[in-house]
């Protein structure tokens, strides 16, 4: 039954395959010589298929274990280098017509304050954000088609990419909606969206209808074939991930490569983003009355093996996770964060005086400004980067830029300038001394003399006040 090909839910995300794969590394997890010769196998950065990935995972030799965090290290440094691209998260209304038993904006909510922003209202926060220095964003909205129809979306992407304040810009907006039409999906395209996103929650079919009792998202087959859809609608650049929490984390990993592996199969291109979110206490949610939450050690682990699975595909960490966590996974393959989120409708304008609206309390509290600072004192590059889908490289035009190692004569220059434009526009004194050093000393190391040139010539106009310069 199980066809990676197919474009039904159930065959693409066959249960017995699952089963299956988690026997296969079950009876594998102590074949040291096998856990090797997988982990032998990243060293071509091909990835490795949900079966092996499931050994690695399951395996629990401390050996093994320390191969796997180097290897993850090593494929994040080839690939991404040491840059973070970041983002803030833009809730625009939390009214829900769901159930999910683990948001607080399902619909039998009834004390939690619903909100919708009007598009003045939007600007508002745009214009927070901006001042923040976010130039990439993800819009996040309840699912609700009298409150937030699609019209209300594609309005508010347009009002987004209209604002000019000072020298701010939102130049991507990523959306993350509830699975809809391939219609509609055409219309986000048309609407200029970089990547969609949608979580599965979890691929377990039993446990997902059990999670979404009521509402549109209780049809686990419409939500999982929801990227095929995009897909269709033109859209190429697709995030994907799990809520980490709500079922066995064993499962939902397993799932999640098959997952990418059909979308490859079936589109040739897999998904753009993986994130990899867990679960949080809410207004009227209590996460310690789920059975499935992971410890910090396998979330590193989780992200690890994701990254040498999936060398190609960016992953994500937001602001649920403390600074501390952060810093482990940025390390292990992590490539883009958000920073200064408010998960509130209105946060950003109201300063987070309101935080009750909000979808889950975040554990990292820090300033954009200190977030960067961070950064830079770790020896990461913060980027500000959005040039890949304003110059067209998206889907596997994307990949091939990836694989062709062509990333540090494009990605690490795109990084430095727009890391320039934060420290020249928003930093503190002392964030914009260590952004100007980094950039300094990694501009020189561009490889390619012309572009290298190019660098500095940009570098030095943006001095004299020029913006938005990209390769
Ligand atoms: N409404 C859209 C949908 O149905 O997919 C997506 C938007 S929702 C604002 C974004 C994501 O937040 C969800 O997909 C879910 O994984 C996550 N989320 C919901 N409740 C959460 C909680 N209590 N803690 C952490 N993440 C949560």
């Amino acid at each position: 039954m199980y066809n990676p090909r197919s474009l039904k839910a159930e065959e693409f995300i066959c249960h017995e395959e699952i089963l299956d794969t988690l026997a296969y590394a079950t009876a594998n997890k102590d074949n040291l010589p096998l856990v090797n010769q997988i982990i032998d196998k990243t060293d071509s950065c091909k990835g490795l298929s949900h079966r092996e990935a499931a050994v690695l995972l399951l395996c629990e030799d401390q050996q093994a274990l320390s191969r796997i965090f180097a290897q993850a290290t090593k494929i994040k440094q080839e690939f991404y280098g040491n840059r973070i691209v970041m983002f803030a998260p833009l809730y625009l209304s939390n009214y829900c017509v769901n159930g999910c038993t683990y948001c607080p904006y399902h619909m039998k909510n009834k004390h939690i304050p619903r909100k919708k922003l009007t598009q003045e209202e939007i600007r508002r926060e745009v214009i927070a954000l901006q001042d923040m220095g976010h130039k990439r964003l993800a819009l996040e909205c309840g699912e609700d088609p009298v409150n937030n129809p699609l019209d209300y979306v594609l309005e508010s992407i347009k009002t987004i990419y209209s604002i000019k304040h000072k020298n701010g810009a939102i130049r991507r907006v990523n959306v993350n909606i509830a699975a809809t039409t391939v219609e509609d999906y055409r219309k986000l395209k048309e609407a200029g969206i970089g990547t969609y996103i949608l979580f599965q929650e979890t691929y377990n079919k039993a446990q997902y209808e059990l999670l979404h009792p009521t509402g549109p998202k209780h049809d686990y087959a419409w939500h999982t074939e929801a990227m095929d859809r995009a897909m269709q609608g033109g859209i190429d650049d697709v995030g994907c991930g799990v809520l980490f929490g709500l079922n066995l984390y064993q499962y939902d990993f397993v799932g999640l490569l098959m997952h990418a592996e059909h979308l490859e199969a079936v589109h040739g291109v897999g998904p753009h983003t993986i994130s990899v979110p867990r679960l949080r206490n809410a207004d009227d949610i209590d996460a310690s009355t789920f059975a499935n939450g992971i410890s910090d050690a396998l979330f590193q682990k989780i992200v690890a093996i994701l990254r040498i699975a999936v060398p190609y595909t960016g992953l994500i960490v937001s602001t649920r996770e403390s600074k501390k966590t952060r810093e482990m996974v940025i390390k292990y393959g992590v490539s883009q964060i958000s920073g200064a989120s408010r998960t509130s409708v209105g946060g950003y304008a109201d300063g987070g005086e309101e935080e009750d609206s909000s979808q889950f309390e975040v554990s990292d509290n820090r300033t954009l400004d200190e977030v960067v600072h961070w950064l830079l004192k770790l020896g990461h590059i913060p980027s500000f980067c959005t040039a890949c889908y304003r110059e067209g490289r998206t889907g596997d035009r994307f990949m091939s830029l990836v694989k062709s190692g062509q990333i540090r004569n494009c990605c690490l220059p795109n990084a430095l300038m727009t890391l320039k434009e934060f420290a020249e526009d928003y930093a503190s004194e002392d964030t914009k001394r260590l952004a100007l050093q980094m950039i300094e000393k990694e501009a020189a190391s561009i490889p390619n003399e012309k572009v290298r040139d190019t660098v500095f010539r940009h570098l030095h106009d943006m001095d004299g006040g020029m913006r938005d310069f990209r390769f």
